[in-house]
């Protein structure tokens, strides 16, 4: 039998296998982590099938044998080396790091350099015998160590002659794993019997016994290289049990179902009738009920012994729907979030993929969790920008999800107040199925949104940031003790500094942006790099004192609230302040308990809230994103302004919402005051054709860093010409533009250009692209249907 084996160095070549024979008796998988021969050293590789060797008969060479299993990937499965591949092959990235994603540790392989011995070596003097025999009586000398008991001169000797030589040697740390079991799982021991009367004893003692944990066997001083060892020759095997805590040891009292709406009962039954796993598109007004679907529909997969995978934009942002799922089906959810420890997301992990647990709610990277029985994928707030992971591999969140459901036959449902323009636009066509809940719960209205022109409130001689009918408003709530929330996108006290007299702007001294003013540590800070600088007392240009700051951020705006509303009891929650662990969610729940009566912030703000008291909300500055140059700019803004109001009016009062802007015109803003999702999309929807964007076209991003400006446009270049070349050569009509300075035309200390592929259909560009290595040199970023 052979093995396929990806292996981590294959990086170069995306998708590059190497073909392994197993060795009688060694029990491998597909999953199962290896360690094999790879030119003059041993590395890791992952197994993705094994079968027959039809070629034995006509190879002109013999394959090397697997050396050891390092581990079983628990509840590796087929399906997801065959999402591993498609991911490969669509976001071009390597097949190692796409297997990565759903490997249960990502970084937790440690990787150390080992020395072997080679067998049968003549002629050593007495120090180097010592050495020798050190190194054949342990397994996986690590180089420190040795260099550590013996001289420099006896090893580089032994080193010269290839007496000793190196190797890689990946794999967890077994010590950190105290709920890893060991268990005896071979026949035939004879061979290792003779060796070693240590070993031996282990394996009688294994053979014996029920699987116990390792640490156990640690205590009866056996030691983790003994063990290592022994699995390391397929005679025990380690296998991992989930330990038996739960994760919330705080109590939720818990709920009972509501008596559906029309809407959501209709909307529950479309998608009870599924058969063979549709994509369901569920458009709701903000407040229809969608969670209570999301529940009802939960509950039946729960019925059925399923399992349930619940993805969610933010986790330490979107605590509330965690909590309802967890109220409504207590400890038979587990969360998986970027703040728990390796131990907990291990267990979390196992669970699912042992069927103890069967809901998972997560963030992005849960998507690439192991289940046993999946019966339905939700992806909440599915126009959320986090779902598209901007560093390599560089997925979608829901093309994965959907991946998946594929090989469970499952139905994947995409939750929306603002659905992205390219679902839309899919539901429409009938790739999707498009569910619309037309109506608040209980009939509640939608907020009343007013627009302030703030070019009129500026010729009437108001130069603050609030304008009249916001501090109306806020008065209004305040005295009625109701709650409001702030919208305003720029973080800091003010967002450039600027010398009156040279017009000098303090920039960052590695990214080529503004730095921007922070009054509580009274410095100035990157927001790219998050370097930071002394405020100047004088301009570093021309010398004048005449430094003068600009723009408002949070940290100004609360300063401003609280001048203006002495009483007011103001949380401002944004990248700041929620850095400290945890604090986004612990702000949100004080806010929810009403221990303040003004919720200011960034976007975080408007992100899927359900606050009954909140009845005013207020958008400071509408048009922040409005005029960047990218074609999602107003896709974007419609969706954050839409989500924002849509916190205003959730419980028993109705809502009221002020919204400041400069474009008072632009049918974006028009949009979002009368929250008219359809009218939105049809106007852009006929901007996006005319330009020929996604969804008509798709978008590949080619972004080149380099240090050296020079060679950075030598790259692009060859990049472009190697393209335009192609594109002549296959009469293809798809468009390459570029390149051109980036947005940002500097971050830490490296430059940056773009190169855009567009087209129709790009998958032979893309073809194109992965057969040439020019493309994989470092700083060659591929970002395929690219959102940044
Ligand atoms: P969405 O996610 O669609 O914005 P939510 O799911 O947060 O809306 O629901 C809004 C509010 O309405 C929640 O407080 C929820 O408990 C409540 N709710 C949901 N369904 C019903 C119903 N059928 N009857 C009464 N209240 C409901
Ligand atoms: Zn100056
Ligand atoms: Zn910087």
């Amino acid at each position: 039998m052979l093995a396929e084996i990806s292996i981590n160095i294959t990086a170069k070549a995306l998708q590059q296998t190497f073909s392994y024979s197993i060795p009688a008796g060694m029990k491998v998988r597909a999953g199962s982590r290896v360690l094999v021969p790879f030119g003059s050293r041993k590395e890791e590789g992952i197994v993705l099938s094994i079968h027959e060797d039809t070629e034995a008969a006509t190879r002109t060479f013999t394959l090397k044998p697997i050396l050891a299993v390092l581990s079983d990937q628990v509840g590796f499965r087929e399906e997801m080396i065959q999402t591993a591949l498609w991911i490969s092959q669509y976001y071009l990235c390597s097949l190692a790091d796409a297997l990565r994603l759903f490997m249960i540790e990502k970084k937790g392989i440690s990787q150390r350099t080992c020395v072997e011995a080679v067998p049968d070596a003549v002629a050593l003097d007495g120090a180097e015998a010592l050495v020798l025999d050190y190194v054949s009586r342990h397994s996986h000398v690590e180089k420190k160590t040795l260099e550590k008991h013996f001289a420099p001169d006896v090893l580089a000797g032994l080193y010269s002659r290839q007496v000793l030589r190196d190797y890689l040697y990946q794999q967890n740390n077994v010590a950190d794993k105290l709920e890893t079991w060991l268990s005896f799982d071979h026949a035939d021991t004879e061979g290792t019997l003779k060796r070693s009367p240590r070993q031996a004893e282990l394996l009688q003692a294994l053979a014996q016994s029920e699987p116990q944990p390792v640490s156990t066997w640690v205590q009866k001083g056996y030691s983790h290289d003994l063990i290592r060892h022994l699995c390391a020759h397929g005679f025990a095997r380690l296998t991992e049990k989930p330990s038996r805590t739960v994760n919330f040891t705080h109590a939720l009292a818990a709920d009972t179902p509501w008596q559906l709406t029309e809407e959501q009962q209709a909307a529950v039954e479309t998608i009870q009738r599924d058969q063979g796993g549709k994509t369901y598109l569920l458009h709701g007004v903000t407040g229809s009920g969608k969670t209570e679907i999301y529940m009802k529909l939960t509950a039946d997969v729960l019925a059925r012994g399923g399992q349930v995978l619940v993805l969610v934009p933010e986790i330490a942002l979107t605590g509330q729907i965690v909590r309802c799922f967890v109220r409504r089906f207590g400890n038979d959810a587990v969360v998986m979030h970027s703040q728990l420890s390796k131990g907990e997301r291990r267990n979390n992990w196992l669970r699912m993929a042992n069927g103890e647990s069967h809901i998972c709610i997560g963030a992005r990277s849960a998507v690439f969790t192991a289940f046993h029985n999946l019966g339905l994928i939700i992806v909440d707030e599915e126009h959320d920008s986090s779902y598209k992971q901007d560093d390599v591999p560089r997925y979608h969140t829901v093309e994965v999800a959907r991946r998946r459901a594929a090989y469970y036959g499952c139905p994947v449902i995409l939750g929306s107040a603002t659905p992205s323009v390219g679902d839309y636009y899919k539901a429409l066509q009938g790739e999707y199925v498009l569910i619309t809940l037309r109506e608040r719960v209980l009939h509640r209205p939608l907020p009343d949104v007013a627009v302030v022109d703030m070019r009129e409130e500026l010729a009437r001689g108001n130069r603050n940031v609030l304008s009249d009918a916001m501090v109306a408003l806020l008065t209004e709530t305040l005295q009625k003790k109701q709650q409001a929330i702030i919208l305003l996108n720029r973080r800091g006290f003010s967002t450039f500094v600027m010398c009156r007299k040279c017009g000098y702007v303090v920039k960052c001294n590695t990214c080529d942006v503004a730095m921007v003013y922070h009054k509580n540590q009274h410095r100035l800070r990157c927001h790219y790099c998050d370097a930071e600088k002394d405020v100047p007392l004088v301009c570093p240009s021309c010398g004048s004192k005449y430094i003068k700051f600009f723009g408002t951020g949070t940290e100004k705006v609360e300063e401003q609230l609280q001048l203006q509303f002495p009483q007011a009891r103001i949380a401002r929650l944004d990248q700041d302040t929620k850095a400290r662990k945890n604090s986004g969610d612990r702000i949100i729940e004080a806010f929810r308990r009403e221990e303040y009566d003004i919720l200011l912030g960034t976007q975080m703000v408007a992100k899927g809230h359900d606050f009954a008291n909140v009845s005013a909300v207020g958008i400071l500055s509408a048009d922040s994103l409005l005029n960047l140059p990218v074609y999602w700019a107003g896709e974007r803004t419609f969706q954050l302004l839409t989500q924002a109001a849509g916190r205003a009016g959730r419980g028993d009062i109705p809502g009221k919402v002020v919204m400041q802007t400069y474009a008072p015109e632009h049918y974006v803003i028009q949009c979002a005051q009368k929250q008219d999702y359809q009218a939105f999309y049809e106007q852009e929807i006929a901007y996006r054709q005319e330009l020929l964007y996604p969804p008509f076209h798709q978008l590949l991003k080619i972004v080149i860093v380099d240090e050296n400006e020079k060679t950075l446009w030598e790259t692009g270049n060859t990049l472009a010409l190697l393209l335009q070349t192609w594109k002549k050569e296959s009469a293809s009509d798809t468009a390459i533009i570029g390149p051109f300075v980036d947005i940002i035309k500097k971050v830490r200390n490296k430059y940056r250009i773009v190169l855009l592929v567009k087209g129709k259909d790009l998958t032979e560009a893309k073809a194109f692209i992965r057969e040439h290595a020019e493309f994989r040199r470092p700083g060659v970023l591929l970002d395929v249907d690219s959102a940044g």
